[in-house]
């Protein structure tokens, strides 16, 4: 069998390596950094099903997961949801996730390297999967930190403010560690807990009052810039999956989902070039199998994250929330 060589050791390229092994063909993922680390993440994950975890051959890593089963959100001060989810979300660290699949990864017979920086270039049986492409012009900041002494108003808090939005999501038990995880528009802020800084500015006074009163982790903090949503500059030749093709933005909560759903879209297709398959048809194939399987979505996440980013979108969607018109289940559909 031929060897499949997978650049990026996050989400996509480890459920990918480990699916790959499990039906027996040789992986080597190479990937920059090593682990655990800490990534920029609300640490929640939204839409996934067990029958993609199980066809992943992953599903036992969310055995102990968290289950959120409630969201509540606010614009600025005012409360104005409070809804079940239609299927819980798995919660739980990335600092555990990423560090639990390069262990099945591993025992499933793959072989890693690690502090492994790949160029980017096509190559007959490499797969991409190194995250998202840099963009020097990028408007966004992404920024995360662990926080003890935060006490949640229960399930998945969704905070909107003007230029951004923040997710506070329990990773412990016992809900005394959070992780706090926002997506801003870039402004030019300083400060010693910039989370803090920022949503100051987004008009959110009173979320960051709690976190002032909270302890913040300094190890944990992390932080992303000079990227786009949406579709990524991809060249013909390369076969990328997971963020690396295309990022949905963080507010649905649905990109690790759409990292291990892309590894799925690609896995027969690999296992068959791998038996002396085709590259370019496996290439063509995967391509194609992405595009149906995430393009509406994509485009409805973006079209409402620009809805979010703007004044009267905010004011539309307060209103038809606190007037109990809002579909919130339709709307979790479309962004899963
Ligand atoms: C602010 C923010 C909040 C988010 N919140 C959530 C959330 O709550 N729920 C959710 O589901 N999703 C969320 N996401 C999205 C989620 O984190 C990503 O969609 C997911 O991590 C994508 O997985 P991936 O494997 O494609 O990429 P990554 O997890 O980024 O993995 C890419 C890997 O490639 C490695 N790498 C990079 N370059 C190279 C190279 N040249 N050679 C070798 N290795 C390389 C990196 O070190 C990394 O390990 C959020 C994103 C942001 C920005």
């Amino acid at each position: 069998m031929k060897r499949i060589e997978i650049a990026g050791g996050g989400l996509a390229g480890l459920s990918l390596g480990i699916a790959l092994r499990k039906r027996g063909v040789p992986v080597l993922v190479r990937e920059a950094g090593s682990y655990p680390r800490h990534k920029v993440c609300g640490e929640f994950v939204n839409g996934v099903t067990f029958t993609t975890l199980k066809n992943l051959g992953i599903a036992g890593i969310f055995e102990n997961a968290l289950r959120h089963s409630r969201t509540r959100w606010w614009i600025g001060a005012c409360e104005v949801l409070d809804a079940e989810m239609a299927r819980p979300a798995l919660g739980m660290s990335r600092w555990e996730m990423d560090e639990l699949l390069r262990d099945l990864f591993l025992a499933e017979g793959g072989e890693l390297q690690v502090g492994d920086r790949v160029a980017r270039e096509a190559r007959q049986g490499r797969v991409w999967t190194a995250g998202r492409r840099l963009e020097k012009e990028s408007q966004w900041l992404g920024l995360k930190g662990h926080f003890e002494k935060v006490p949640l108003k229960g399930g998945l808090e969704m905070h909107i403010g003007d230029g951004g939005y923040v997710g506070l999501t329990p990773i412990a038990e016992d809900g005394g560690r959070v992780n706090v995880c926002g997506l801003f528009k870039r402004r030019s802020l300083r400060g010693e807990n910039l989370t803090v800084s920022y949503l100051r500015a987004c008009g959110l006074g009173k979320l960051a009052e709690r976190l002032e009163d909270g302890v913040l982790d300094e190890a944990s903090v992390t932080g992303v810039s000079g990227f786009h949503l949406g579709a990524q500059r991809v060249e013909e030749e390369l076969c990328s999956l997971g963020d690396a093709e295309r990022m949905i933005p963080p507010f649905t909560g649905n990109g690790m989902s759409m990292a291990f759903e892309s590894a799925e879209c690609a896995l027969e297709s690999l296992v068959s070039y791998a038996g002396g398959g085709d590259w370019d048809r496996c290439r063509e194939e995967i391509r194609a199998a992405l595009e149906k399987r995430f393009k509406r979505r994509v485009a409805f996440a973006l079209g409402l994250h620009g809805f979010l980013m703007t004044g009267a979108g905010r004011a539309g969607l307060s209103l038809a929330a606190r007037s109990g018109v809002l579909p919130f289940h339709w709307l979790q559909r479309q962004l899963s």
